[in-house]
């Protein structure tokens, strides 16, 4: 019997307004090619790098969230290889002195969280001329995350990856988008009969959860069956193909001696500890409530499905809008209706991925459109309506619905008197319905609606059709 064993590298581009080493703007992906560039992210010699505060705090409190170590000091490493897209020939990175150490995150040891820079990017069948490289990403903050190899299936490795990528966007440290690249995962795969692990292989750019799982459950298949040919598993680099499904070798590992790392000379070393807000205590105040402590509170506190607690926590801005509705409208069924609208109908505007977010999706239209089902004036058809709306243009729910002619008619007195018309004009349903064939209630409700172009509140409709047939 073979036992797997997965660790897992994880990159994330980190949200600063600047660049790690430079005052470029950090806007990797929208804009055109070399937009953002200067003499220190596209290598200049001589040109002298100098450190964004954001991206240190942002993985100093990515690390407390994840009840890591700290480090009091820190320094900066070049790591030396050669590739175009890295101009310099060494990315700066960090090795003896990562900024958080020993953390853990769904159950998963981590061994270190540090911060380097983003490579340019090279693309290859652009032009007829051969690869362009592109420099705006080139010094972009980059967080890397290593895990223990402690998880033994694809499914393991996913839910890590995942619950990563939450607590990310939950810190508003990075978006963490896979398909976009802010977010790729790495993973050191090895299959072992022993407690010793066997020879590990490390599939590169895994980008999508997807692709996680296929490349990780691929790669475990080929070892053991190559191990049942009496093979050797060599321990190299391998890529992972969408199409055929299949890994495959890029080239051997290069081990940390051939980067030849040394200390970054024209950065200092840096005292954590002396920074103002940076020590534990402050670092640990900034931190919000985090996905794993979210779902366990809807789960406990509430009384909504733990299917629909689990699709608002895997989506930041529907929690949010959630916990705010909930907090400003004071009635029994404020928390079931919010989750069930939230859930459903506005999530099926959402990207599958979640990061679709919506101006007009806030705690104060969400507020007023549960106040008005409540209140009986708007029907879950015209709720349904007005979300639809709200995810396109924006506005205000109420706007939206005299606009639209959305609003439920509950006057009695209103409908009392379309009622009274109903009635007199179905006199032979009327007694059937006072023979004892009560479904007729239905048709007649039905005749009320269509009397009102489908704005009567059926309830109230239903309510006093049944007193106008039971009195005689
Ligand atoms: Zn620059």
């Amino acid at each position: 019997m073979y036992t797997p064993t997965i660790g897992l590298e994880i990159h994330a581009e980190l949200l600063t307004d600047s660049k790690l080493f430079c005052g470029c703007r950090n806007e990797p992906n929208e804009v055109p090619p070399n937009t953002h560039i200067c003499p220190v992210c596209v290598g200049y010699p001589g040109a002298l790098p100098f450190l964004n505060k954001q991206a240190v705090e942002h993985v100093l409190r990515i690390g407390t969230a994840l009840n890591g170590t700290v480090a009091t000091a820190t320094e900066f490493d070049r790591k030396h290889y050669f590739y175009p897209d890295i101009p310099k020939g060494y990315q700066i990175s960090q090795y003896p002195y990562p900024l958080i150490q020993k953390a853990k995150l769904a159950g998963v040891g981590i061994q270190r969280v540090h911060l380097e820079e983003d490579t340019a990017k090279s693309s290859h069948d652009v032009t007829a001329q051969g690869s362009v490289i592109d420099f705006n990403r080139s010094g972009v903050p980059l967080m890397e995350l290593v895990t223990d190899p402690v998880m033994h299936t694809a499914e393991e490795a996913k839910h890590f990856a995942e619950t990563l990528q939450m607590t990310l966007r939950y810190l508003e440290a990075a978006r963490a988008r896979m398909e976009w690249g802010e977010m790729r995962v790495e993973a050191n795969i090895s299959v072992s009969k022993t407690e010793k692990l066997g020879t590990k292989v490390e599939i590169k750019n895994l980008n999508s959860f997807k692709a996680v799982t296929g490349a990780i459950e691929f790669e475990i298949q080929r070892h053991i069956e190559a191990l049942e040919n009496g093979e050797r598993i060599v321990q190299e680099t391998r890529g992972w193909n969408e199409n055929t499904g299949k890994t495959f070798s890029q080239r051997l590992k290069e081990t940390s001696a051939e980067y030849r790392y040394m200390p970054e000379p024209d950065l200092p070393k840096y005292r954590i500890d002396t920074v103002p807000g940076w020590d534990a205590v402050s670092l640990k105040a900034t931190i919000p409530e985090l996905p794993e402590q979210k779902l366990k509170r809807y789960i406990e506190e509430t009384e909504i499905p733990e299917g629909q607690a689990d699709i608002l926590v895997r989506h930041k801005q529907l929690a949010d809008v959630f916990d705010g509705t909930i907090a400003a409208v004071r009635h029994k069924d404020a928390v079931r209706l919010t989750a069930n609208y939230l859930s459903t109908d506005v999530m099926q505007y959402m990207e599958t991925d979640g990061e679709t977010l919506f101006d007009g999706i806030t705690v104060a239209t969400i507020t007023e459109l549960i106040q008005l089902i409540i209140d009986g004036e708007l029907s879950s058809r015209g709720a349904k309506d007005i979300i639809a709306v709200l995810v396109q243009d924006g506005g205000s729910p109420r706007t939206i619905a005299e606009q639209k002619g959305l609003f439920q008619q509950s006057d009695e007195r209103v409908l009392g008197e379309i009622v009274e018309r109903v009635v007199r004009g179905h006199t032979d349903m009327v007694d059937e319905y006072r023979a004892g064939k009560e479904q007729v209630l239905k048709f007649l409700v039905g005749q009320v609606m269509k009397e009102t172009k489908g704005s009567a509140n059926p309830e109230v409709a239903s309510e006093l059709l049944k007193k106008h047939l039971n009195k005689k």
